[in-house]
């Protein structure tokens, strides 16, 4: 593992799991509850369809899949290996919100920083003179991702 995406974070949030803790999303107490769910809803379905697409699955690298909500980060977002960390206001959305800016900075975000788990995790490049590469991948999976899931599955 790159020593770069070795991360852990401290902090007292709520989250919301499923039934054996693979995926999970973490965030303030008084607004995951509410806006957590878009996203603990179609975040595996992006997931599960790159791991497809890629061969490899996600889960036989990596047991779990955290996405951890912090209100504010500089760099939008961050791909630990096995957690994934956001701005607040990225991923979390009233529910049932199917709008263009919703899909367009929310969902290929996520589909973006899973995509890294196969484009610099699982392979990296050996010298940072080829770091750029990981983010060409990251900006093409950030549509093509999300086109692997059913557009209308985002909508329900
Ligand atoms: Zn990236």
């Amino acid at each position: 593992m790159p020593t770069y995406l070795v991360g852990f974070s401290v902090f007292e949030f709520d989250k919301l799991s499923t039934k054996d803790e693979t995926f999970r999303v973490w965030g303030r107490e008084d607004v995951i509850q509410k806006q957590g769910k878009y996203i603990f809803e179609k975040g595996p379905l992006i997931l599960n369809k790159l791991s497809e697409y890629m061969g490899i699955d996600y889960y036989t690298i990596m047991p779990k899949m955290d996405l951890v909500a912090v209100p504010d980060f500089d760099a939008g977002a961050m791909e630990n290996w096995g957690m994934t960390t956001y701005r607040e206001n990225y991923i979390f959305f009233d529910k049932d919100q199917c709008s263009a800016p919703v899909y367009i900075s929310g969902l290929s975000l996520v589909s973006h920083v899973f995509s890294h788990h196969w484009f610099g995790s699982i392979v990296t490049a050996m010298k940072w003179d080829y770091a750029w590469l990981n983010e060409a991948f990251g900006r093409y999976y950030e549509f093509f991702g999300l086109d692997l899931v059913n557009r209308t599955t985002f909508c329900r």
